[in-house]
C-alpha cells in the first residue's frame, strides 16, 4: 500500500463519510501550490472554495496570526480585547457600512443574517410575532445548519434533516417577476448569492440584482447578499454586487475573511439593523475572537489597496478568454463566471465532473466538480499568469483525450 493509500484507508476507518474527497493526501502548501505526502507537487485551482484567496501560507497573514498568537487568542465576549474595535471598524469600512457582528462560519452568519431579519422585521418593520418570511433562490447554497437545509432545493443537502424550519419562500434564481409576487407585508427580506456558487458558478441575468435592489427598497424589505464565496476580490472587486452597482443592506462574510488561516465570519450592515440586539440575544463564544480579528485585520489591510482585486479582474479575464476558445463544438458547453471563478460545464459524455476532475488530478491540478459535469475552477489570487496557463493546458489535454 502506498503511502497515500494507507492515509486515505486511516481516515476512512474513523471519519463520517459526509465529503468524497479526491485520492491526494496534502502535507504541505505555498501560494497556489500544494505537495502530497508522497512529495508531489499539485496546482490549487479550488483555493478551499475561495476561503484562500490569499493563497497558501500567505506571510503577511502568517505573520499576524502568529504575533497574536503570542499575545492573546481568546478572551470571549465576556470582556473587550484590543484587536476587536480594529477589526470592527476596518471592515465596516471596507464595506461602506456600518456595523459589524462577528461570527466564525458562513452557516453562523446566515443564521445570524435570518436572526437579524425576523427580529428587525418584528421590532422596526412591525410584522405580527411569528409571520416573517424571508424569500430565497431555487439552487441557493447558504450553509448547513437544520434551518439552512430547510430553504435548500437539493435532495442531497436537505433529505432526512426534517422538521424543517418554516418562514421561507423559493424562486426561481434570476426570476424578478416571480420575487415580486412572493412578496408580501410580511417579507423581512431577499436572502440571495449575488453570483451562485455551488450551484455551478451561474450569474444571474444583467438588471436582477439591480431590480432586487429596488423591489427590496420599495417594499422596505432587507436585501441581504450572501458573499461569502463571491466576496472579497474573487469577482475581480471587493464584492461581486458591484457589478451591478448594487449596495445591499446587509453582506454576510466569511471564506476569504479568515484567510485560509481561521475561520471568520461577519455580518456587516447598518447601526439601525443591527441596532436590534441587546446584550444576551445572540452570540458566539469564539466569534471576534483576537486571533481571528488579527488575522481579518490583515485580510482587510489586503484588500484595502485594490491590488488583489485588479489581479482577479486581469487573470480572470484572461481565464475567461481561455475558456471561451473551449466552448462550442468542443467538449466545453458552457464557461459562466466572473473574475478568477468560472464553472465550465462539460459534455457529459466525456465523463462526469468528477471522472475529470480525477484526470485533471492525475496531470497535477486540483479543482472540484459541482453537480453532474461542472468543474469549478477558482484558484488563489495570487497564482502566477504562468501557473495559471500551465493549469489551463493540463485543463485541454484532459479534454482532447
Ligand atoms: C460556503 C458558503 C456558506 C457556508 O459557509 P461555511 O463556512 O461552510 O459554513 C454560505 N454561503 C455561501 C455562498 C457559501 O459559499
Amino acid at each position: 500500500m502506498s503511502t497515500t493509500e494507507n492515509a486515505i484507508a486511516c481516515a476512512e476507518a474513523h471519519s463520517a463519510h459526509n465529503y468524497h474527497p479526491l485520492p491526494v493526501v496534502v502535507a504541505t502548501a505555498d501560494g497556489a501550490w500544494m505537495t502530497d505526502v508522497e512529495g508531489r507537487r499539485y496546482l490549487d485551482m479550488l483555493a478551499g472554495y475561495s476561503a484562500l484567496n490569499f493563497g497558501h501560507g500567505n506571510r503577511r497573514l502568517i505573520d499576524a496570526a502568529r504575533a497574536q498568537l503570542e499575545r492573546v487568542t481568546l478572551t470571549s465576549r465576556a470582556f473587550h480585547h484590543d484587536r476587536f474595535a480594529d477589526f470592527c471598524t476596518g471592515l465596516a469600512e471596507l464595506c461602506g457600512m456600518e456595523t459589524v457582528l462577528p461570527m466564525n462560519t458562513g452557516a453562523e452568519a446566515v443564521e445570524t443574517a435570518v436572526k437579524t431579519a425576523r427580529k428587525w422585521g418584528y421590532r422596526v418593520k412591525g410584522v405580527p410575532d411569528g409571520m416573517a418570511k424571508i424569500i430565497v433562490a431555487a439552487d441557493n447554497f447558504h450553509g448547513r445548519t437544520t434551518t439552512i437545509v430547510s430553504f435548500s432545493t437539493d435532495p442531497e443537502a436537505r433529505a432526512d434533516f426534517g422538521p424543517y424550519t418554516p418562514g421561507f419562500e423559493i424562486v426561481p434564481y434570476g426570476d424578478l417577476t416571480a420575487m415580486r409576487e412572493a412578496m408580501t407585508e410580511n417579507t423581512v427580506a431577499v436572502l440571495i448569492e449575488p453570483i451562485q456558487g455551488e450551484a455551478g458558478v451561474l450569474v444571474p441575468p444583467p438588471g436582477y440584482l439591480p431590480g432586487i435592489r429596488e423591489l427590496t427598497r420599495e417594499r422596505n424589505v432587507l436585501f441581504i447578499a450572501d458573499e461569502i464565496q463571491s466576496g472579497l476580490g474573487r469577482t475581480g472587486r471587493t464584492f461581486a454586487c458591484e457589478h451591478e452597482g448594487v449596495v445591499p443592506d446587509m453582506y454576510l462574510l466569511g471564506k476569504a475573511l479568515g484567510g485560509g488561516v481561521v475561520p471568520v465570519s461577519a455580518v456587516v450592515s447598518s447601526a439601525a439593523v443591527l441596532g436590534v440586539y441587546r446584550p444576551g440575544e445572540h452570540g458566539s463564544t469564539f466569534g471576534g475572537n483576537p486571533l481571528a480579528c488579527a488575522v481579518a485585520l490583515e485580510v482587510i489591510d489586503m484588500l484595502r489597496t485594490g491590488e488583489y482585486q485588479q489581479r482577479a479582474a486581469e487573470l480572470g479575464d484572461h481565464l475567461h478568454h481561455e475558456l471561451g476558445l473551449l466552448v462550442g463544438g468542443g467538449p466545453v458547453r458552457a464557461v459562466r463566471g466572473r473574475g478568477l471563478w468560472a464553472g465550465v460545464d462539460i459534455d457529459p459524455d466525456r465523463g462526469t465532473g468528477r471522472e475529470i476532475s480525477e484526470k485533471l488530478m492525475e496531470r497535477r491540478v486540483l479543482v472540484k466538480d459541482t453537480h453532474g459535469s461542472t468543474i469549478r475552477i477558482a484558484p488563489p489570487l495570487v497564482i502566477a499568469k504562468e501557473d495559471l496557463d500551465w493549469g489551463l493546458e493540463q485543463l485541454r489535454e484532459v479534454l482532447r483525450g
